[in-house]
């Protein structure tokens, strides 16, 4: 009998709702109630478990899971030694170091002999070691923005996504120490991952694929036909069906979805019309 296989899941916090999201379109189907540790999925033959974002990482090392979903932030600052399966695509964040506003500091060798308040101490830590700068590092659980302006700290390390929140504090970043975003980890392992893990890891890789792509379906005359396929390339060659009248074609294809909004005036000026832009569910190249 083998083990059954464990994904590890945020179970609140601002990668819970993301998570979940991801789950469902790369198609399992579970039930989750309110307090529930763990969830069976319906079709494929794995478990849920629900723990904290911070805690995903050590399940994972210590084997419960087999694999796991966290930030990449979690996973550098709990030490495991766990390898990135996947990149997600959410929950991107940055690492900052940042000093009050009126603060003269401009670049980080200024913060030798400085207090630095985070709730990262492991890679705040590390970070300041190899770039040679001694600093004290003011370890606190949250609340890091208001440390300096309670003379706690001369400079903090915290996560910064749209940056507001250090602005309202009167914080200026100086530095970013760590680019993260939500990733799948499992352990090492030297005869690589078991069939088991490399199902799961196939399907959130398809659904975080797709949410990056678009399908494009058009009509155009058959004398557009080359000057779209420059616009949109697909992933192989675009798929070309004839209309039953008019002498025109159906043209589907994929297109980058940062990329959707320039290229649909382009291919309305080649000729296409009735132009649908479609989401994808799963994308496996
Ligand atoms: P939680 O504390 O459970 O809400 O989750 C925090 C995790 O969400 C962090 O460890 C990051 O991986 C991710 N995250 C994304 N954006 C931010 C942000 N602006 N501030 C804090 N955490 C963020």
């Amino acid at each position: 009998m083998t083990a059954l296989l464990r994904l590890a899941v945020p179970n609140k916090g601002r990668l819970q709702d993301p998570t979940a999201g991801l789950l469902s379109q790369a198609g399992l189907i579970y039930e989750r109630t309110e307090r529930s540790l763990s969830a069976p999925v319906a079709n494929v033959d794995i478990e849920l478990l629900f723990v904290r974002a911070e805690d995903v990482c050590e399940m994972v090392a210590d084997g419960v899971s087999a694999l796991g979903i966290t930030g990449l932030d979690l996973l550098e600052e709990s030490g495991a030694d766990l390898q990135v399966v996947a990149e997600l695509g959410f929950g991107t964040c940055r690492l900052t170091a940042a000093v009050p506003n009126a603060s003269l500091m401009q670049d980080l060798g200024e913060l030798e002999g400085m207090r630095v308040a985070t709730a990262h101490a492991r890679v705040t830590g590390e970070f300041f070691a190899k770039q040679g700068i001694d600093v004290t590092l003011i370890p606190l659980r949250g609340s890091v923005e208001v440390a300096p302006k309670l003379d706690v700290a001369d400079a903090i390390v915290d996560l910064v996504s749209s940056g507001s929140t250090m602005m309202v504090n009167g914080l200026r970043p100086i530095a970013t120490l760590l680019e993260s975003q939500a990733v799948l980890v499992a352990r090492r392992s030297d005869t690589g991952l078991t069939d088991g893990q490399q199902q799961v890891v196939t399907m959130l890789q398809a659904a975080v694929a797709a949410r990056r792509k678009r399908y494009v379906v058009m009509n155009a005359p058959q004398e557009a036909l080359r000057a779209i396929e420059e616009i949109i390339p697909g992933i192989e060659a675009p798929s070309v069906v004839p209309l039953a009248h008019n002498g025109k074609v159906a043209i589907h294809s994929v297109v980058d979805a940062k990329d959707v909004w320039q290229v649909l005036p382009r291919l309305k000026e080649a000729g296409a019309t009735g132009i649908l832009v479609l989401p994808i569910e799963s994308l496996i190249v």
